[in-house]
């Protein structure tokens, strides 16, 4: 039906590719099923899962469901405990009665609950009602004094770590920082995560971000007083684990080369009493990786260079698992010649118009592995085009930034940038287009196949965005 009706519109090109739909697939894509998408979607994007938050129980089912399909791929074990590579950290958390926050202005007062603010640091505070003094960053940064003793009000940073700079940068002693962050953009209910390698340092500059919007009004009007009683959390420890499988390859030297297939397998989590599902973010990437896997592992013919394929998690608290792997990554970085990560597969109806048969990358001019992703796309029937926006501006969004970084060439694959549940508690997979998704799967399946059977190794490109990659590049050819 779809087609029938977008035929119309588009004409001859999506015909052809109606028709090449019905050629005999090839051994690689013949693998590939809808069906068998659908089946593992279903489970990953189950309630049961509770929306995968990090770290959650619904996580770790996950992550062995994940796990079990690389072993039935017959995928190598790459992690310190099988297929996991685990990062062993803590969980801080602090009982609602241990948060007492309360505002005063103009005759009145008012107490945020425990639920209206985050307050991730490790000390207890005692604040007795201390003037407040709202500043922008600039000023705030700025100020030799002004704050000095008193609660600094900001409004919240569109980046994650604002609060690590303002500890490092603030030239005044404030005895608090308050920042207003009406989105909650940063900081899930709940409790926080604490990397041992990065430790929260004892005697830190306390921060509370403050959620709830009447606080926030009355804290941005001036004038106003703060008290505050914040015990300390308990701290639990946690394992946070990337699920990583191979498949060795064949060529005597390249075997000793890995290409990396990734996606993230976290979502959001549950969120006022509702389950986030997470199907299409980033469930459909991550049952594209198992798909892909066990389709490549069943041929006969190993691939030249050596193929990882990852689950990742922690992407939406900041990439957490990557930049894990970045610092401990399982096979030299050195020797790692791309990266593709996938996000967003699975849905059709994109914020700004159907996207069938078609696939972008971000950093789409950045490096050569956009042209194996094309040719890929040829051998498929996927036109592979590039966002005049998105493309370059979703580069660092997710988890290929972090291989990026360190110099690999590195690009995000989806369908759709946006889409109507985008982190909404209804990315549900009975929405997902399970025989686009497959045929999808085929382009990428032939991607990875295709870099992994050139001799010649992805390089990044001259474009002006990719220079800092490039640099980074340099580095390694050094270390080869
Ligand atoms: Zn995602």
């Amino acid at each position: 039906m779809r087609h029938t009706a977008l035929a119309s519109v588009l004409g001859l090109a999506l015909l052809s590719n109606a028709a090449l739909a019905q050629a005999p697939l090839d051994a690689v894509s013949s693998r590939i099923s809808p069906d068998s998408l659908r089946g593992h979607l279903s489970y990953l994007s189950s309630d049961l899962l509770e929306g995968r938050g990090t770290p959650s129980r619904g996580l770790d089912l996950a992550s062995e469901y994940i796990a079990a399909q690389f072993r039935r791929a017959g995928l190598e074990p790459a992690g310190d405990d099988g297929y996991f590579q685990t990062a062993n950290w803590q969980y801080a958390q602090r009982k609602d009665a241990d948060f007492a926050f309360t505002i005063a202005a103009g005759g009145s007062s008012l107490s945020v609950p425990a639920g209206g603010a985050t307050a991730g640091f490790l000390d207890p505070l005692s604040l007795a009602a201390t003037p407040a003094i709202f500043m922008d960053w600039k000023a705030a940064l700025a100020d030799p004094g002004a704050a000095n003793g008193k609660v600094l009000v900001v409004p919240a940073a569109a980046v994650p770590g604002a609060a690590g700079i303002l500890q490092q940068q603030l030239k005044s002693k404030p005895a608090l920082v308050v920042m207003i962050d009406k989105e909650r953009r940063h900081g899930a209910p709940g409790g926080w995560l604490i990397d041992p390698e990065k430790p929260a340092s004892k005697g830190a500059l306390p921060v509370v971000v403050v959620h709830a919007p009447d606080a926030a009004a009355l804290l941005e009007k001036g004038g106003a007083t703060v008290a505050a009683k914040v015990g300390a959390p308990e701290v639990r420890p946690v394992k946070l684990r990337n699920v990583v499988g191979l498949l060795r390859g064949s060529d005597p030297q390249l075997k000793q080369t890995y290409v990396l297939l990734s996606a993230h397998y976290d979502h959001v989590g549950i969120r006022n009493g509702e389950i986030y599902n997470g199907a299409n973010d980033d469930g459909s990437g991550t049952v594209s990786v198992i798909e892909i896997a066990s389709a490549l592992a069943a041929q006969k013919e190993r691939p030249k260079r050596s193929i990882v394929f990852i689950a990742l998690f922690g992407e939406e608290l900041g990439m957490l698992g990557s930049r894990y792997y970045g610092r401990h990554p399982v096979f030299p970085v050195k020797d790692t010649v791309a990266n593709i990560n996938l996000e967003q597969l699975g849905r059709t109806d994109d914020s700004e118009g159907p996207q069938v048969a078609s696939a972008t990358l971000t950093g789409f001019d950045y490096s050569t592995v956009t042209e194996a992703v094309r040719k890929a796309g040829a051998q498929t029937g996927i036109r592979l085009w590039k966002h005049p926006v998105n493309s370059d501006r979703y580069f660092a969004h997710s988890d290929n930034q972090s291989l990026a970084d360190l110099g690999v060439p590195a690009h995000t694959l989806a369908v759709a940038f946006g889409f109507p549940d985008y982190h909404g508690k209804d990315d549900t997979w009975d929405k997902i287009d399970y025989e686009n998704m497959a045929r999808i799967n085929r382009m990428v399946a032939h991607a990875v196949l295709g870099i992994a059977n050139d001799p010649v190794r992805p390089a990044w490109t001259n474009v002006p965005n990719a220079t800092k990659y490039l640099d980074a590049s340099r580095k390694l050819n050094l270390a080869r």
